[in-house]
């Protein structure tokens, strides 16, 4: 066996009615912080869900709701206000990726004291404490509920920014697909193709190794035919994709992502195309790209997908973007060379045994758009 380190330290519990039934598991503190969107913690029924347990227990909590798509650091430190004010000890994320990344960014911030100026450059380090954290998933996309990550954006930079540390995985994972139902058809499709990023990025990554590499195609075996339904408007397994989004999660939490999502950021960061919609605009050109230096696990990539390769996968993102009407504005030549530069100089780009190009990622975005 290859010697290879797998490291997962969230407790995931699974299935209908999971936050009700396990409620021992995760009520880790005293008083709690409820971190969410405007509406998707409502909308799902998870917040109601939350708040039943945490009353019956006579454990008190703060609802902070200030989180938006992509977040930034006010809204990070809005929530730090709320914490401190409230001397919270545990955090409850609810939502899709945003929230439960802004939540471990306000976890680790509140218990470590973390002064607003400082939080892009005080990295934070293995002794730093952070507050346990439960994540409760409302979209089938980010796996942020089982990875040490927390991606904020950085508006001066235009670009975001991935803090992240072991203590940032959360304590407790709570997945119930029935909080995927409210979910708008855009958004659906939006997360299904970041998850889909996250099991092909993850595979070609140096940090991949023999179990994650396993993972990742499991969650291509599944994430697929779901894909197909969607993009015919047939029904979709909700259950399913929560799985396989959970699963590409674990991969990136040993892995971590690549090229597709650094050239993602400047998509989502300029031209507002959802994290997700930009991932997947790129991974077809993503992937006949590695095919040059990785010819055989880009075979066992698309075995697993059951697809003929970088074509067919195109034609399939395609269906997918026009079915559920999820625009993508080509952006310009001039703006697409400006896009161009920065992937490169990301950490997650210059880990590839071979590095890409500008050209190389030109002709992907071109292949994209
Ligand atoms: P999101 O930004 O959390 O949510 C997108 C939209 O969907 C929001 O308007 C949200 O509403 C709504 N929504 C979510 N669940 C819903 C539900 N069940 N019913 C109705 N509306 C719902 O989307 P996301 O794609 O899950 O997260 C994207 C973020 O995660 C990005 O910032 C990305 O960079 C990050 N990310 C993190 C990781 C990681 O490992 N940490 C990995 C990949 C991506 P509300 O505003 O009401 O919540
Ligand atoms: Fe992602």
């Amino acid at each position: 066996m290859n010697n290879f380190h797998f490291s997962l330290k969230t407790e995931i519990f699974a299935g209908r009615g999971s936050v009700r039934r396990q409620y021992r598991a995760w009520l880790l503190g005293h008083r709690a912080l409820i971190v969410t969107g405007r509406q998707s913690a409502k909308l799902s029924g998870a917040l109601e869900d939350v708040c039943a347990v945490l009353e019956a227990n006579h454990i008190p909590y703060v609802i902070y709701d200030g989180i938006s798509e992509n977040p930034d650091v006010t809204q990070v430190y809005g929530g730090v206000a709320v914490a401190l004010a409230n001397q919270s000890d545990f955090v409850i994320a609810i939502g899709g990726g945003s929230p439960m990344d802004a939540a471990k960014s306000i976890a680790w911030a509140t218990a470590s004291m973390v002064a607003q100026e400082d939080f892009f450059d005080r990295k934070p380090t293995p002794r730093d404490a952070v507050l346990p954290i439960v994540a409760i998933p409302t979209t089938c996309g980010t796996g942020s509920e089982v990875t040490p990550y927390s991606i904020i954006t950085h508006h001066r930079l235009m670009t975001k920014v991935n803090i992240s540390s072991p203590r940032f995985f959360p304590s407790v994972a709570l997945l119930d697909a029935r909080y995927l139902e409210s979910m708008p058809k855009h958004v659906l499709c939006d997360t299904a193709l970041d998850a889909l990023s996250h099991a092909i990025e993850g595979a070609y990554s140096p940090r991949a190794n023999r179990l994650s590499l396993a993972i990742s195609e499991e969650a291509l075996e599944i994430l697929i035919p779901e894909l197909i339904r969607l993009a015919h408007g047939a029904f979709v397994n909700l259950s399913q994709l929560q799985y396989a989004s959970l699963l590409a999660g674990i991969v990136i939490a040993q892995a971590g992502t690549g090229l597709v999502h650094a050239m993602g950021y400047p998509l989502t960061c300029h031209k507002g195309i959802p994290h997700g919609r930009a991932n997947g605009i790129l991974l077809a050109g993503y992937m006949d790209y590695m095919s040059e230096s990785c010819e055989q696990l880009t075979e066992r990539l698309f075995n697993a997908a059951n697809l003929q390769g970088p074509d067919e996968l195109q034609a399939l993102i395609d269906l997918l973007l026009e079915t559920l009407h999820c625009s993508r504005e080509a952006p310009t030549e001039e703006e697409l060379l400006r896009f161009s530069h920065d992937p490169l100089r990301l950490e997650m780009v210059q880990r590839y045994r071979t590095m890409p190009s500008t050209e190389n990622v030109m002709d992907i975005y071109r292949t994209g758009f």
